[in-house]
């Protein structure tokens, strides 16, 4: 279903917006258009949109395909560092400067030429097959 969005509307002479409240992708955080009774489900918990997402879409794909799905953020990192430690792959956060800083900005798996890194905010993909692969996040509009 084609998901309505309803441009904001600002009166003429009258300090009033109206606007329709909007659904962002759970995935991205990329606005959907507008919210509606799809979002919540029997609960009351939003529900995943992920999958009407232009970006987020193939995540939904491959996690239907037996893929393992991780959203790298500050908070999350040391749990998927211990998980592909787990798995055998080495892993720790990736050091860069920043403003004249090292700070992490992400999340380094493996080693060598075939390392890959995975930045915050982008999805970290493991494959059945125990390979590993870096969905980025979308560039800020
Ligand atoms: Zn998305």
């Amino acid at each position: 279903m084609i998901r309505p969005n309803t441009p904001d509307r600002v009166e003429d002479g009258r300090k009033t917006t109206t606007f329709h409240l909007r659904r962002a992708c759970n995935g991205c955080g990329q606005h959907l258009g507008d919210v509606d009774n799809r979002d919540v489900d029997d609960r009351g918990n939003l529900t995943d949109v992920r999958g009407e997402c232009d970006h987020c879409r193939p995540l939904v794909a491959l996690e239907a395909a037996g893929c393992r799905t991780w959203r790298l953020t500050r908070r999350n990192l040391p749990e998927i560092d211990d998980e592909v430690d787990r798995d055998g792959i080495y892993a720790k956060g990736y050091w860069e400067y920043v403003d004249g800083k090292l700070r992490v900005t992400g999340l380094r798996i493996g080693s060598g030429e075939t390392r890959i890194v995975a930045y915050f905010g982008d999805w970290i993909i493991r494959r059945p097959d125990g390979c590993f692969t870096v969905h980025k996040a979308p560039s800020p509009a």
